[in-house]
C-alpha cells in the first residue's frame, strides 16, 4: 500500500555531490506525486542507530549510498538474489516491521546499455570489465544472470579481482592491469568500472584499438559524460554507453516501491541532470 504522501530518503557521507534528489523530485513533479525525497548525511559510525530511525520519522524506504551500501546488509531483515550477488544495497523499503534491500546498480546498467545497443546480446556474450570495486560487483552480477559466457576482470590490484572470480566463479577470469591493452580481441563488450577518468581523478590510460569493430563501450564514469574512453570509442565506430544513464535507470525501481508509479527516464530529465553536472563540476 501507498502512503497519501510518501516520504524516501538518500542516506550517505558526504551526500551533497547526490544527483538523487534530482532525479526524484522531477519525478514526483513530473507525476503529479505529493511525496518528498530528502538527503540524510550520516557519518559511519552513526549509520546503525540513524538508519533504523527514519521509520520512526515517517519515511518508507530510500537510497543507500556510500559509504553505507555494504554495512547496510548487516541492518536489512530480506534481501533480494541480486544484493546478495553483489554483496551491497542501494536501495530499501520498510514493510510492516521489516527493512528490506535489493540492489538495481546491476538492473540500471544493463538497462541503460540495452536503450544504447538494442543489437547488442548478453547471451554468450564476452566481456572485458575494467575494475574490480563495488561496481563492477554489480555488472558482472548482471551479465552473469543474462547468460554472458566470459567476463575478463581487469584490475589494479588483482587480488580483488581474484576475489570476485572466487565469488562469481569459472566465467571470470582474471588479468593484470598492465595487459588491458593487449586482452581485447574478441571482446563484445568493454565496461570502465574503474574511477578513472572522472574529473579529479587520474586517466584512465586505454588503447581500444585491438577492440573488434562490433563491440559495445560503456563507462560508469559520468562526469564527464563523454569520457576519453567513450570518446575515442565513438571516434572508432562503436556503440558506446555512458554512466548517466545508468545511473538514471538505477533509479527507476526505488521510484516505484515508494511512490507506485513506474517513472520513465526522459531526454528532459536527462538534460536536467547534465546541465546539475555541469554547473557543479
Ligand atoms: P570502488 O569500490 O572504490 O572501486 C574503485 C575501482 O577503481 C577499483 O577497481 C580500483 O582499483 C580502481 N582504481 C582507482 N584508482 C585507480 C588507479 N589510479 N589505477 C587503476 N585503477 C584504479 O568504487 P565503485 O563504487 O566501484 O565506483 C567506481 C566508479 O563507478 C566511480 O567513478 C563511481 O562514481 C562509478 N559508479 C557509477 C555508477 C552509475 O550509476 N553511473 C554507479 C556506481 C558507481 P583497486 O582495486 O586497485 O584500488
Amino acid at each position: 500500500m501507498t502512503l497519501k504522501s510518501p516520504k524516501a530518503f538518500v542516506v550517505g557521507w558526504p551526500i551533497d555531490h547526490s544527483r538523487s534528489p534530482l532525479i526524484h523530485r522531477y519525478w514526483l513533479k513530473t507525476y503529479h506525486i505529493k511525496g518528498e525525497y530528502k538527503k540524510k548525511a550520516i557519518a559511519p559510525d552513526k549509520f546503525a542507530k540513524a538508519f533504523l530511525k527514519l521509520r520512526d520519522k515517517g519515511y518508507c524506504g530510500g537510497n543507500i549510498t556510500i559509504p553505507h551500501k555494504v554495512r547496510v546488509m548487516d541492518l536489512v531483515d530480506e534481501t533480494d538474489v541480486m544484493a546478495r550477488k553483489i554483496g551491497a544495497v542501494n536501495t530499501i523499503h520498510f514493510s510492516g516491521d521489516k527493512v528490506i534491500g535489493t540492489n538495481t546498480d546491476g538492473y540500471g546498467f544493463l538497462t541503460n546499455l540495452q536503450n544504447c545497443a538494442p543489437h547488442w546480446i548478453c547471451r554468450n556474450s564476452h566481456a572485458v570489465v575494467l575494475g574490480a570495486g563495488g561496481a563492477a560487483r554489480a555488472v558482472v552480477a548482471i551479465l552473469l544472470a543474462r547468460d554472458a559466457q566470459k567476463i575478463i576482470v581487469c584490475n589494479r590490484t588483482v587480488e580483488k579481482a581474484m576475489d570476485l572470480q572466487k565469488h562469481f566463479g569459472s566465467r571470470i577470469e582474471v588479468q593484470h592491469w598492465e595487459k588491458r591493452n593487449e586482452i581485447l580481441a574478441g571482446t563484445d563488450l568493454l565496461v570502465n568500472t574503474t574511477s578513472l577518468g572522472m574529473i579529479g581523478k587520474p586517466r584512465l590510460e586505454m588503447d581500444i584499438n585491438s577492440l573488434p569493430a562490433k563491440a559495445v563501450v560503456a563507462d560508469l564514469v559520468y562526469s564527464p559524460l563523454e569520457t576519453r574512453l567513450l570518446h575515442a570509442a565513438r571516434k572508432n565506430g562503436h556503440t558506446i554507453a555512458d554512466g548517466l544513464g545508468m545511473l538514471l535507470h538505477q533509479a527507476v525501481p526505488g521510484f516505484e516501491i515508494w511512490f507506485g508509479k513506474r517513472p520513465e527516464v526522459t531526454d528532459e530529465l536527462r538534460k536536467l541532470v547534465v546541465e546539475d553536472l555541469e554547473n557543479r563540476t
